[in-house]
């Protein structure tokens, strides 16, 4: 059995970027950005060609992440957006984020994003260091990230998110402290804060084997986001998923989708969707994405049906990031089984170790389990 719901969120993505950053492997690349008409103009056939199949969704969330979206002008956003519109029914209370990186938009740019739609802004910040955005390739100085928060405000964005990155080579504990003071400074609805993974090949990682820089402490960096814990709660903020913090109201609609394990769509190069009980992931490289959409074709490179027992392990691990758990109620209402019938001596032994609490009820991670959430989710999978 697979839940059928009336609602998508839709993600598209942008894989340009104006530069490489020294950590990242997303699927982006540097030097692209002349494709960018022909990208849209795909972006809207796939969306066209989803709208025939999936077109009596109602969409509850779209999302334009990367990549670097901000690299597109306003009317390239406006032209997905009326894709999305003619394809899909599009509630005016639809969640639209667009990821921004300072340094690519201006108080005018952000005033047209505003007025087409656009009601939630998402700024890689990273680090209110300048010296710590060199070390990770950013384009952009603090000074930028504060008046881009400000030209945000001006333009009239009342739902904004910041990104940070901690647990860099180097890194003091004061450092990190220094950094999150100027973040809430900056008074943001929302934060996502990731432990930094140095990921093989990247020009970090190379600079980390070669000893030109300090391999990352895991101990620092977990007393880090202990610190995070408890400073932001203090703030006013709701740690509601592992990596994620808002203000009441204004949790990230589009990625409670995501650890809800509920259907999405994603359009353009690289893309994953999760619907109808089937998951699949398009054409990695641009080009190859256009190429496919110019011929017609839908750009899809892989693609597999999920069993039942497979959804019903991934739901969990994905319910398990988000502080409200995993609720016996709602497994049984999804999946048709009790949650003990099927997982309750993974919770059991979960429980001994202390990365878990279950009162038959609710299972939820322990603050060990937020730190060591991996070794929580490899039971599930
Ligand atoms: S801006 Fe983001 S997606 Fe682009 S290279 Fe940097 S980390 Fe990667």
């Amino acid at each position: 059995m697979h839940t059928r719901l009336s609602s998508l969120s839709v993600y598209v993505h942008i894989p340009f970027c104006r530069a490489r950053c020294a950590y990242c492997d997303f699927n982006t690349y540097a030097g692209l950005e002349s494709l960018l008409p022909r990208y849209v103009a795909a972006l809207c056939r796939e969306v066209e060609l989803a709208g025939n199949r999936w077109g009596d969704f109602s969409l509850a969330t779209v999302y334009f992440g990367g990549g670097t979206p901000s690299l597109m002008t306003p009317e390239m956003v406006e032209r997905v957006l009326n894709a999305l519109s003619l394809a899909f029914c599009m509630p005016p209370d639809v969640e639209i984020t667009l990821e921004a990186n300072p340094g690519t938009v201006d108080g005018h740019k952000l005033r047209q994003l505003r007025s087409l739609g656009v009601n939630r802004l998402s700024l890689g910040a990273q680090s209110a260091h300048d010296a710590e955005l060199r070390l990770l390739g950013r384009i952009h100085t603090w000074g930028e990230v504060v008046a881009t928060v400000q030209e945000a405000r001006e333009a009239g964005f009342a739902n904004l998110s910041l990104d940070f990155i901690f647990g860099l080579p180097g890194q003091t504990l004061e450092r990190w402290q220094e950094t999150l003071e100027a973040a809430l400074g900056l008074a943001p609805e929302h934060l996502s804060l990731y432990a930094l993974t140095v990921e093989e090949g990247t020009p970090l990682w190379e600079q980390i084997e070669q000893h030109l820089l300090p391999a990352p402490d895991d101990d620092l960096a977990a007393g880090m986001y202990e610190y995070a814990e408890e400073r932001l709660a203090a703030a006013g903020y709701s740690h509601y998923e592992i990596s994620n913090w808002a203000r009441e109201g204004y949790a990230c609609r589009h990625n409670l989708t995501y650890w809800h394990n509920e259907p999405w769509l994603g359009v353009g190069a690289g893309a994953h969707s999760w619907l109808d009980g089937r998951r699949w992931a398009n054409l990695s490289h641009p080009e190859d994405y256009i190429r496919a959409l110019e011929r017609g074709e839908m750009p899809v490179a892989e693609h597999e049906r999920i069993e039942l027992a497979t959804e019903m392990g991934e739901t969990m691990m994905l319910w398990l990031r988000l502080a409200e758990g995993a609720d016996a109620l709602r497994f049984r209402e999804r999946f048709g089984v009790e949650l003990e019938a099927v997982f309750g001596g993974e919770l059991a032994e979960l429980c001994e170790v202390g990365l878990l609490e279950w009162d038959g009820r609710v299972a939820r991670l322990t603050p060990r389990g937020r730190l060591l959430g991996n070794q929580v989710f490899l039971r599930f999978i």
